[in-house]
């Protein structure tokens, strides 16, 4: 039987939810199946925050795990005294320690200012040169279309991991990327954190405690405040819910299939 004709026999609504389940089966068990992971994040803090126990679970099982900082995070203070070029060394050695307790042995920086950041062709680029290098067989990063997201570097690093997630497999999309042996690599997945429709939670109660951690490592932004370590609970605790156990991390992803014209995505 054709796809055409099973969507012959069914109902408006049965018709869309079928579209939506083919769709959604790409990404099942896609925590299960990976090798290599690389975060492309804004700030030296975000993935540790909001995933670090889904990295310290698959740290712990031998995934191979990158972090790419975009930004020097530069601006994270309210101290009129602390010079933005301190804070940026502190925060690359917070972001190390906090990497090293996750497991994660591997860091990159952009270097780019805090704060100020586009979603360039020449940032576009160095990801995919990235990509390319590390050959991951996922990418996680902040979801650049979550409603009122006021972050420009949020909102940039999103958009930019998602272009070069897309164009990585094209051929030309790195101008001179293969003269440098840099050739064509397809990530299987993309895992957005802080997205409005989660549709895979990844059970992190035995890494909670790693997870709080690293993120104190963080001293000159909120990691060592009481208050923002149950405030994170809380947020596990509340996905813990929706995924039917104690503490779990959520995320929405996808593939690069879905990630170009495609109307369901949203809904995956
Ligand atoms: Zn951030």
């Amino acid at each position: 039987m054709s796809i055409e004709e099973i969507i012959e026999g069914l109902k408006p609504d049965e018709a869309w939810d079928f579209a939506l389940r083919f769709f959604a089966s790409d990404v099942k068990g896609a925590f299960d199946s990976v090798q290599r992971v690389m975060c492309i994040q804004p700030h030296p803090d975000d993935t540790d925050i909001a995933a670090g126990g889904t990295i310290a679970k698959l740290t712990n099982k031998g995934v191979t795990v990158v972090y790419v900082t975009l930004t020097d995070g530069r601006l994270g203070t309210t101290d009129p005294q602390m010079w933005p070029e301190k804070l940026a060394a502190l925060r690359r050695k917070e972001q190390e320690e906090a990497a090293r307790a996750l497991g994660v042995k591997e860091l990159v920086w952009l270097n780019c200012r805090d704060s100020e950041l586009l979603p360039t062709l020449e940032l576009r680029w160095a990801l995919i040169r990235l990509i390319r290098k590390y050959k991951p067989d996922m990418i996680m990063t902040p979801d650049p279309w979550l409603t009122y997201e006021a972050h420009p570097d949020h909102r940039a690093t999103g958009l930019l991991a998602a272009e070069a997630t897309f164009f990585s497999p094209f051929p030309h999309s790195l101008p001179g990327g293969l003269e440098e042996g840099l050739s064509p690599h397809a990530p299987r997945y993309i895992a957005f954190y802080w997205t409005r429709k989660p549709n895979t939670f990844v059970d992190v109660t035995d890494y909670v405690d790693v997870k709080l951690e690293a993120v104190k490592s963080h001293k000159t932004q909120m990691g060592d405040s009481p208050a923002f370590e149950q405030l994170l609970r809380a947020y596990m605790r509340i996905m813990g819910k929706l995924a039917n156990c104690r503490y779990a991390e959520a995320f929405k992803v996808l593939t690069p299939l879905h990630l170009h014209s495609n109307e369901f995505a949203e809904e995956i």
